[in-house]
């Protein structure tokens, strides 16, 4: 199979409300989808979602790498006629040809988009689901609540509306103050019995992060993503010393090596594993092996502004990993205005949402829409 076109859109989709948190303020996705053309009738997408104070990536910086790196790597590319002996296999060899651009800057959401479209393209020319590579071992996925950061009142609000979705999970956006108000109002919107847990995006320094995980562990408080900047490794290994409550990593985790470093260094509890963040599927997959084998707990999120696309990819690797601690995604049009899927593939009443199994994704793209909301679309030419 070889690709005979390839389009590269560029999106900008409103929120239905804006989300906020320590590092941003978002009222529209800033994504990228690849969609790519075998020239037998197959049709694939892949979704990246670049996050400068995640991964350092723009749209930008990921055009670039697609146009020049990625793209060049896959446009010549004769893929493997027999699928799916081993799923594994497949995976690996996809990824092998998406090597990281050469100068050291890795571009995760390039190389996602791009992962996914060879994947989705390759599974739909065989009339197999990416279930078919990634063996889900549940048969529906469970997804939690995410508030915004906001004051107590509105997140009261919030909480109370995911509590009449059913839903008995969430994790809290919260900053430098006001913490305990938050949480207090969060508990009483959703119920007694919920998991709470807070990411604080890196807004904390050792001192405050440890006041705060003391004032929050009383409370109830599951969890804590990413108290401290996500450079602040040996920072973060003093905190996870004394801490008072388990230490999730999301912005300090992107490479396998900066998993390997936190386990090195014990400076954590919980990986929060993202597809767009860390590079693709087989690399997340990675990660999570690594994770599990050292003996952390996982979490499984999302970028806030993802599409069918990526929630999809999101619900595969979700149901193959299984025994989650807490997952996020698949919020759909909950949050984008529109979504770009066909029928509807958020979660439904208590988070649960079942498999896909349509073939590649599982995602019936509408192109109306990904045009609609495309502010720019490259023309993918072969090299
Ligand atoms: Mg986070």
């Amino acid at each position: 199979m070889r690709f005979t076109s390839a389009k590269l859109f560029l999106l900008e989709i409103p929120f239905a409300a804006s989300f906020r948190h320590s590092r941003a303020e978002r009222t529209s996705s800033a994504s990228a989808v690849l969609r790519l053309e075998d020239g037998h009738g197959s049709v694939g997408y892949g979704e990246g979602l670049p996050r400068p104070y995640v991964t350092g990536e723009t749209l930008e910086t990921l055009r670039q790498a697609i146009v020049r790196h990625f793209w060049p790597a896959i446009a010549g590319l004769e893929l493997p006629e027999a699928v799916v002996e081993d799923g594994r296999e497949v995976l690996e060899k996809v990824s092998s040809f998406l090597t990281d651009p050469p100068g050291g800057f890795i571009n995760p959401a390039a190389r996602c988009a791009t992962e996914l479209a060879v994947l989705d393209t390759l599974l739909k020319s065989r009339g197999l689901s990416l279930g078919s590579l990634l063996t889900p071992v549940q048969g529906m996925v469970q997804y939690a609540g995410a508030i915004s950061l906001e004051n107590a009142e509105a997140a009261f609000r919030q909480a109370r509306l995911l509590r009449l979705m059913g839903m008995t999970r969430a994790k809290v956006k919260i900053a430098r103050t006001g913490y305990e108000d938050l949480i207090a109002a969060v508990r009483r919107g959703l119920g007694p019995g919920a998991v709470i847990g807070v990411d604080a995006n890196g807004d904390f320094d050792e001192t405050t992060a440890l006041r705060m995980m003391e004032a929050l562990a009383p409370l109830g408080v599951s969890f804590v993503e990413q108290p401290l900047p996500r450079e602040d490794f040996s920072a973060l290994r003093h905190l996870h010393a004394r801490a008072p409550l388990p230490i999730a990593v999301d912005e300090s985790l992107v490479t396998i090596t900066d998993a390997e470093a936190l386990v090195r260094e014990k400076s954590c509890d919980i990986f929060n594993l993202r597809i767009s963040k860390c590079g693709g599927l087989l690399r997340t997959l990675r990660i999570a092996e690594l994770g599990r084998r050292s003996g952390l707990r996982l979490h499984f999120g999302c970028q806030v502004g993802e599409t069918a696309l990526l929630s999809a990819a999101g619900r595969h690797l979700a149901a193959h990993l299984g025994s989650l601690d807490h997952i996020e995604g698949s919020y759909g049009e909950l949050l984008l205005r529109e979504d770009l899927s066909e029928g509807n593939t958020r979660f439904g009443y208590g988070g649960l949402a079942p498999l896909l199994e349509g073939p590649g994704l599982g995602v019936m793209v509408r192109e109306d829409v990904l045009n609609k909301y495309a502010v720019e679309i490259i023309d993918l030419v072969p090299p």
